[in-house]
């Protein structure tokens, strides 16, 4: 209990817990309050009026001062989760272990959080690595700032005075184009491995670069992160896929030095013998459409991702004699079932994955009233997306994406016109086949006839 204490002092006096941090005016950073989403500068001005301090705090306060449209708005403060949800009708308290509070108006969701401790490792509840399992103490604004991870994202502004509160100098470094570790990196990577992960995003994101003594420990600390929950990695994995700059986050990734086994969706994105072509334009195409705010789903991505292993898988069954649309949907649930548990999609997903999968043979049939249904599919537009990366990819040729988008918008006289004139979309191979087969099985897909 004393040496708790005595170290617990002697940490104080030894780190630079900067109890004077530094007020940056308007006009050293820029940042109008007219900037800040009015819920969030409601929601700190009715904390203030109401004897707290409140500022809006991290990845918004960091993207403003590059210039990019923040994504969502937190909340730090002095009040507790209680007293929070007293001043806001349309409030709920969320989470058990630390308690923070949601602030809802329209359709923006304001996170507020009570300033917290930094519960260094040797204090804390920690895993045999040095993990910390639980980060739950009220603290200063000061001990708040020094619990965060990046400099940059240690960043306090007060919508009223308009100033930053900076106690690590993260102004100073942003301008710098430095992401840099609070602390020592390497303890901060002990306590949550996920921070390297962070690291590599933000840097990726920001265009900052990560300073060279948290860059450095990465490579022999990623093993870190196969202690880390697998739901905690897909999350934070989901963040850098829709970030906007998956492609160069991963190539950063790779050159980290994260290799096989940690990882296993960044082991799917990188080991990818048949489909890497594809995989990439993918990420391509998802970085494209975040920056142009455009809608991304995980479904389709991870669509992407296993597409080539269900093509291989379906491939296989169909040369041992397997019927092409069965032997489908069987490749799909091998592929699913090797991979849906380890990468910790969840159920929903699955689905949407396999929609848009399901949909790819039917493009093949481009004769009587089945083209009609297909553009009908709530999920034609998504499965019609997939099949036009395929084609670029050049899998399939770039005339099957083509015919479609004219058919889907066509008249119905352009349509039936389109219907007689529409190659066979069979291999020669499939055609015997089927000649061979009773007719009432004939009516099956060849969605990689093209393939060969
Ligand atoms: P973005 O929203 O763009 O993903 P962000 O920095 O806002 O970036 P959040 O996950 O929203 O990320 O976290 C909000 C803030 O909480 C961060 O700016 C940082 O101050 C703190 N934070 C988040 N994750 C960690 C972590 N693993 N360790 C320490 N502090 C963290
Ligand atoms: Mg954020």
């Amino acid at each position: 209990m004393i040496r708790k204490l005595l170290r617990k002092v002697f940490r104080r006096a030894a780190d630079p817990v900067n109890n004077e941090p530094a007020l940056v005016p308007v006009e050293q950073h820029g940042i109008r309050r007219e900037q800040i989403s009015p819920v969030a500068r409601k929601v700190c001005t009715v904390l203030q009026e109401n004897g707290h301090k409140a500022f809006v705090v991290g990845g918004a306060v960091r993207d403003l001062l590059v210039g990019h449209p923040p994504k969502d708005y937190d909340v730090a403060t002095s009040a507790t989760p209680e007293e929070v949800r007293a001043l806001f009708r349309r409030s709920r308290i969320i989470g058990r272990r630390f308690k923070i509070v949601h602030v809802m108006s329209g359709p923006e969701t304001i996170e507020v959080s009570t300033f917290r401790a930094s519960q260094a490792a040797e204090n804390a509840e920690t895993d045999e690595h040095g993990r910390v399992l639980r980060d739950n103490v009220f603290g200063s604004q000061a001990e708040d700032a020094t619990r965060r991870d990046f400099t940059v994202n240690a960043l306090y502004y007060d919508p009223t005075t308009e100033q930053i509160v900076d106690y690590h100098h993260g102004v100073a470094d942003l301008k710098q184009k430095t992401l840099r570790m609070i602390g020592d990196p390497r303890t901060r990577y002990r306590e949550d491995p996920v921070r390297m992960l962070r690291a590599v995003r933000l840097g990726a994101k920001l265009g900052l670069t990560i300073d060279p003594a948290a860059r450095q420990p990465i490579r022999e600390m990623a093993v870190l992160l196969e202690n880390v929950p697998a739901a905690r990695l897909f999350d934070e994995m989901l963040k850098l896929l829709f970030s906007g700059y998956a492609v160069k986050c991963l190539k950063q990734l790779r050159e980290e030095g994260l290799h096989h086994g940690l990882l296993p969706l960044l082991d799917v994105i990188l080991e990818q013998p048949l489909g890497e072509r594809f995989v990439w334009l993918s990420l391509e195409n998802t970085d494209q459409r975040v920056r142009q705010d455009k809608p991304v789903s995980p479904g389709f991505l991870f669509a992407t991702l296993l597409w080539h292993e269900v093509l291989a898988n379906w491939e296989a069954r169909k040369r041992d004699g397997e019927h092409s649309q069965p032997a489908l949907f069987s490749a799909m649930d091998e592929v699913l079932d090797a991979q849906a548990g380890k990468l910790a999609i969840t159920r929903r997903i699955v689905g949407d994955i396999k929609e848009i999968w399901a949909l790819q043979p039917r493009f093949d049939r481009r004769s009587g009233k089945m083209p009609y249904r297909l553009i009908e599919q709530p999920r034609f537009r998504a499965a019609w997306d997939f099949l036009r990366l395929r084609a670029q990819s050049g899998e399939i040729p770039q005339e099957l994406p083509a015919w479609w988008d004219e058919f889907a918008h066509a008249g119905h006289e352009a349509r039936e016109a389109m219907l007689r004139a529409a190659p066979e979309a069979e291999s020669p191979a499939r055609k015997r086949r089927r000649k061979r087969r009773k007719p009432s099985e004939s009516g099956a897909d060849t969605a990689t006839a093209h393939a060969s």
